[in-house]
């Protein structure tokens, strides 16, 4: 049995608290203070039945050979759904496909009102219950590329997302339907190559909200959602995942932490209440050259912002093509001690929000980060194709995982 890889293993450095509101008494108390203070993997308390870390794995043989691959490689995870997509050139009537046909869901029975027509273009992760068969493709296209992860088509697929499209009642449905497609794509091609385990990543987006920051520049105390309201969001979107069976769950593109805060807050409640836990993965996003997060952390704040959810890697996504994000990379990679992800865009998108980087420029790129003992697990976000993957696979290959350079230095 492998020891997963945890950031700040040890002790804490808290005194035990007696109960949660002991460690923040005052009457400002706001929930999210709670995952601020205590190392709750150490606290024996009756309140903490079942401690986070000390849980099973839910699925304990893939969680030993996702440890077993990361120790003896560099993992590919797949490209962008996105673009993808956009390969299809899906109408609207694209998006409805059979089910919702005339705009709204003909597998409920309602009242047909205005909202039935509402358009549904643009609802990526809508195409999980209309088309599955685009979704299953795509994930099989990056399988087929070198991929050993492949990422849910459940980026937008929370409450708050799909309040736009008035399609939040079928949040939890999306949730489970996209980690089940992904997790068959999985299947099939381990059937095919029984040698190579390949793994569902259950992704959580950040919401197009930010708890942290007013969205009106004239008042900067005004916030569009709360704490507990993005807890509630994610808790739906982890029960999902998991029931739908994700290998691993991903908070991925975080650009406000508190938003992510809420996300590990909802993931350690749903473990704790199934028993078994996955394991994590958090990649967080560099919105401009200064280096920080919109929330205004740089890559060394965000990780000891995260650490005590003790994630399998932590790491950097979108935004920024390869290149403009190798400082940010190399500032988390000398910092953090669980291992490290990147999945950057193909380069800066042109004026027309379009993005241009070949396969092979950003292969040569990331293979200069594989060479500097940066990566244990590459991947791509807006902009890549299973080509660029395949490139991008062919050039780490012959390079050892961080993980086990720092083991061979000690
Ligand atoms: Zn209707
Ligand atoms: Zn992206």
């Amino acid at each position: 049995m492998h020891t997963p890889r945890l950031c700040h293993p040890g002790t804490s450095r808290y005194p035990i608290p007696l109960s949660l509101r002991e460690i923040s008494p005052d009457p400002g108390f706001q929930p999210e203070h709670r995952i601020f203070a205590p190392d709750l993997a150490t606290l024996t308390h009756p309140m903490f039945p079942a401690m986070t870390h000390a849980l099973p794995w839910l699925h304990p043989d893939r969680a030993e050979k996702l440890e077993t691959a990361l120790d003896s490689r560099i993992l590919l995870l797949d490209g962008a759904m996105g673009t993808m997509l956009q390969r299809h050139g899906l109408d609207e009537s694209g998006y409805r496909g059979e089910r919702f046909a005339h705009g709204c869901d003909a597998h409920h029975e309602h009242e047909h009102d205005a909202s039935c027509t509402r358009d549904l273009k643009g609802n990526n992760d809508l195409l999980s219950l209309s088309r599955p068969e685009i979704i299953r493709d795509i994930h099989a296209a990056y399988l087929d590329a070198g991929a050993d992860l492949v990422e849910t088509n459940t980026f937008n697929a929370t409450r708050a997302s799909q309040s736009d499209y008035r399609m939040e009642d079928l949040v939890h449905e999306l949730n489970v339907e996209g980690a089940r497609l992904a997790r068959a794509a999985c299947a099939a091609a381990e059937k095919r190559d029984p040698a190579r385990p390949r793994f569902a990543v259950g992704v959580l987006g950040p919401t197009s909200r930010t708890a942290s920051i007013s969205p009106d520049v004239n008042d900067p105390g005004f916030r569009n959602i709360d704490f507990q309201q993005l807890v509630d969001n994610y808790t739906e979107a982890v029960d999902g995942l998991i029931e739908g069976g994700a290998d691993i769950l991903m908070i991925e593109t975080v650009f406000d932490t508190l938003n992510a805060k809420a996300a590990l807050y909802a993931i350690d409640a749903e473990f704790r209440r199934r028993g078994g836990r996955l394991p994590l993965m958090v990649s967080g996003t560099i919105t401009d050259r200064s280096g920080r997060t919109l929330s205004g952390q740089t890559p060394e704040a965000f990780h000891i912002s995260l650490a005590h959810a003790r994630p399998m890697s932590i790491g950097l996504n979108c935004a920024l093509g390869a290149e403009e994000l190798r400082p940010h990379v190399q500032a988390l990679a000398a910092h953090a001690d669980c291992r490290i992800s990147t999945h950057p865009n193909a380069g800066l998108p042109n004026a027309f929000g379009e993005y241009e980087e070949t396969p092979e420029h950003m292969a040569r790129t990331l293979e200069s980060f594989a060479a500097e003992g940066l990566l244990d697990i590459v991947g791509g976000c807006c902009g890549t194709t299973p080509e660029h993957i395949e490139t991008i696979a062919t050039a780490v290959r012959g390079h050892a995982p961080r993980a086990m350079r720092k083991d061979d230095a000690a």
